[in-house]
């Protein structure tokens, strides 16, 4: 609930309206989740606000805690009440930390390298679920005084297919209430569904579009992420280009690196010519291998070739920093993993 709503949902069960503000400080500056040590309201009150409200991270159970072994990133399995369960990410960077969020659990997009699409009941998350995502983290930060101050949603599932509950999120989180965080410190990404794209011009927030593209040959594309059968990945470019021309964000579009797939410097040069001119950077990111699927990482050298074509053609590129790799391989499984074990019990 934003407070407003909150302000009216008390006033109908006859508490005064500053409560609303009290409960607040406890829930998103105190990050004290349960009503009982409210302690400056009332007993009745805090049992009157115990028998009708729940604050959701008391549902959400923490099934799985993993930490990487340089100790910068901390993965979480939450369950949900219906039993469903969503991975969430903390890192630990210079500037602060981020969290990366699911927005959906599971996902029905089906990229070839991705284990979210695997078991498990696929559904949109509710606001509360995602921004369980971020309190559950505050609440371990709180006694360091330390707060997330960075939201990524590159989590499980396609935000722009759960676009009322993702960005009435990120709205609550940019509150001064909420979360207070900066919204040009927020990143939505996406796999390229355009009317998503442009619903987010349309609300007109510095938020940064992250586009997930991987291929720059229609065929390959088509294999790597069906999605861009029904919206082609030029189309898609020229959403961004224009996302970015009205809200002054530059697009950041993630390159998945696959030994043999994508990697030759012919792909390089023609991922330079769509981005040319355009107000984007690459985000260069050497898969974590799936024998199975008979995804390689390239060897160093290609990387470093495939980065350097891009520079010679003037496109702004990184390869991504690796962060907690011995966890992040585990991306998506970790969920997949836990829905398979729960049927078995089942
Ligand atoms: S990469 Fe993203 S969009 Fe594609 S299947 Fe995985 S979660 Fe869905």
């Amino acid at each position: 609930m934003a407070m407003p709503q909150l302000q009216t949902a008390l006033a109908e069960l006859g508490l005064k309206k500053y409560r609303a503000k009290q409960i607040f400080d406890w829930l998103y500056r105190k990050c004290v989740f349960d009503f009982a040590q409210m302690s400056n309201i009332g007993k009745a009150e805090r049992e009157l606000l115990q028998e009708k409200f729940s604050v959701l991270p008391a549902e959400v159970n923490t099934v799985r805690k993993l930490d990487s072994s340089d100790g910068l990133t901390r993965k979480l399995l939450l369950e949900l009440s219906d039993g469903n369960a969503v991975e969430t990410v903390l890192m630990h960077h210079d500037y602060g930390y981020s969290v990366c969020v699911s927005s959906q659990a599971g996902c029905d997009m089906h990229c070839a390298f991705c284990a979210s699409g695997l078991n498990g009941a696929i559904r949109n998350l509710s606001v509360a679920e995602i921004l369980a995502q971020v309190y559950v983290f505050n609440q371990e930060l709180v006694s360091r005084e330390e707060r997330v101050s960075r939201i990524v949603v590159m989590g499980s599932g396609e935000p722009m297919l759960n676009f009322d509950a993702v960005f009435g999120a990120l709205q609550f989180l940019h509150e001064p209430d909420g979360a207070n965080i900066s919204y040009r410190n927020m990143t939505v990404s996406t796999c390229g569904i355009i009317p998503g794209i442009q619903r987010m011009q349309e609300l007109g927030l510095p938020i940064s579009l992250a586009v997930s593209l991987h291929a720059v040959r229609m065929e390959l594309r088509n294999e790597l992420m069906p999605v861009n059968k029904g919206y082609p990945f030029p189309d898609v470019i020229a959403a961004a280009e224009q996302y970015a021309r009205s809200s002054g964000r530059q697009v950041t579009y993630e390159y998945i690196l696959l030994k043999d797939k994508n990697d030759s410097d012919r792909d390089a040069e023609l991922l330079a010519e769509y981005l040319r001119y355009k107000q984007a950077g690459v985000n260069l990111i050497p898969v974590n291998p799936v024998p199975e699927k008979g995804f390689f990482r390239p060897d160093k050298k290609r990387i470093e070739k495939f980065l350097s074509v891009l520079q010679k053609h003037h496109v702004h590129a990184t390869i991504r920093k690796e962060m907690g790799k011995d966890i992040n391989a585990a991306c998506g499984q970790l969920r997949a993993a836990f829905a398979k074990e729960k049927n078995y019990a089942e």
